[in-house]
């Protein structure tokens, strides 16, 4: 049974509670600035912990049960092509609005960065080619891939104990199903309390982040934020919710209002991961969709589908390229497009990994010297609130894929108004 949603006073929902709290975050975070942190920045940590705790056993639970109820061979397989068909069909969606939009702003002809703040960066130990990604998803050793936190190791754990389920004798299959099954529900009612404390998640969490910069940071690569924005807001806004209706047949606005929470988690954490816990939630509890598919979509999303990192990568190279004066011909535009879609895959699902696994495309056109460090420096300084847009629309098209596949799959019930 889909519990009562939408019920009482409006302000016993909690996606006003927590918009409420991201409003007083921002007045707290503007208004009285960094001596409000200590109040209140230990609830946002402590949120952020709290979330962090119950994604190593929630995505174990939620994949090995979900592949097991999918079975092996042939509708697995179904599932998985649909699942990869639209990540990749996203995502370069995504990349293409990205490299139009900079292209005809070309917001780095009208930046001056003398007066912009950076930070140091170094060239990170990021994965370079699609060998290395693949390689990454082999755990040595699933227990300290668990331990580290390492999400594609984990999921392709998951995966084939899931499929391994399927073959075992009934008696010991049902044992083991069971277990998994009770896991699962137990971890997501961990996630129910976890949730229910988001509004003081997220007061914390944005104070702490409003009160870090001033305004003035900002300034001098307004350009290049505009079309950053412009770009999310049209992959938010206009791509997904069409993909929604015409794919999926599900009305944008009631995926919207289902999603409000995740949305807003993912607006104030900056991390797909961190949220994947109120993802799952609401894609199950609200959309509506089967934990056979959430399990196989939405944990796998977090970690390589991300539309929103995807064409940020494009806008932020095609950008230090204008700066830098570095021409980049049809063919090496190519190569960025290709590459952002890689970068996107092989990014983390935390604060700004988007743009520290950057240095895979600049070194894919040759881009190269001091100055590239030093420009991911500058677009690190005030990464923030570009992060905090595109982790939404990460999660986001996570959750629209887990729609318009369970709709696929003949899951009626989706986003019902
Ligand atoms: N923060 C993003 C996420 O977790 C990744 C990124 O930095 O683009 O989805």
């Amino acid at each position: 049974m889909r519990p009562k949603l939408h019920q009482g006073p409006w302000y016993y929902r909690l996606h006003w509670q927590i918009a409420i709290a991201l409003g007083a975050g921002l007045v707290l975070g503007f208004g009285v600035g960094e001596p409000a942190v200590p109040w209140v920045g230990w609830m946002g940590t402590a949120f952020i912990r709290l979330l962090r705790m119950v994604i190593v056993p929630l995505i174990l639970t939620s994949i090995t049960s979900g592949i097991a109820s999918v079975g092996s061979g042939r509708n697995l397989g179904r599932l998985g092509a649909k699942t990869l068909a639209y990540y990749i069909t996203t995502s370069l969606m995504a990349i293409l609005v990205g490299l139009v939009l900079v292209n005809v702003i070309q917001p780095g002809s009208h930046s001056d960065l003398t007066a912009a703040e950076s930070i140091e960066v170094e060239q990170l130990d990021t994965p370079g080619s699609l060998t290395d990604i693949f390689m990454r998803l082999i755990p040595l050793n699933p227990v300290k891939a668990a331990a580290d936190g390492d999400m594609l190791g984990l999921i392709f754990f998951a995966i084939l104990m899931g499929i391994a389920l399927t073959r075992l004798p009934p008696r010991s299959s049902d044992m083991l199903r069971g277990m998994f099954d009770s896991g699962f529900a137990l971890m997501m009612v961990i996630a129910g309390g976890v949730i229910r404390l988001a509004p003081l998640g997220v007061l914390g969490l944005i104070t702490a982040a409003v009160a870090d910069k001033g305004l003035e940071t900002f300034k001098p690569l307004a350009w290049y934020m505009v079309t950053v924005a412009s770009g999310l807001a049209i992959h938010l806004f206009v791509t997904l919710p069409l993909l929604l209706f015409l794919v999926g047949r599900i009305n944008p606005r009631v995926h919207f209002r289902n999603m409000t929470d995740a949305l807003l988690t993912a607006f104030s954490t900056s991390s797909s991961a961190a949220t994947l816990p109120v993802t799952l939630h609401d894609v199950e509890n609200k959309v509506g969709v089967s934990n056979r598919v959430t399990s196989f979509v939405l944990p796998m999303g977090a970690t390589i589908n991300m539309d929103g990192t995807a064409l940020y990568e494009c806008v932020a190279v095609i950008f230090m390229a204008q700066v830098m004066g570095f021409g980049l011909d049809v063919q090496a535009q190519f190569i960025v497009v290709v590459t952002a879609l890689l970068a996107s895959i092989g990014a983390a699902a935390i604060p700004s990994a988007g743009l520290v696994v950057i240095f895979i495309i600049t070194e894919a056109i040759n881009m190269r010297g001091p100055e590239v460090a030093i420009l991911v420096g500058t677009l690190l300084a005030i990464d923030r609130p570009l992060d905090m847009f595109r982790t939404m629309v990460n999660v986001f098209s996570d959750s629209c894929g887990a729609a318009i596949i369970a709709r696929s799959e003949g899951e009626t019930e989706v986003d019902r108004a």
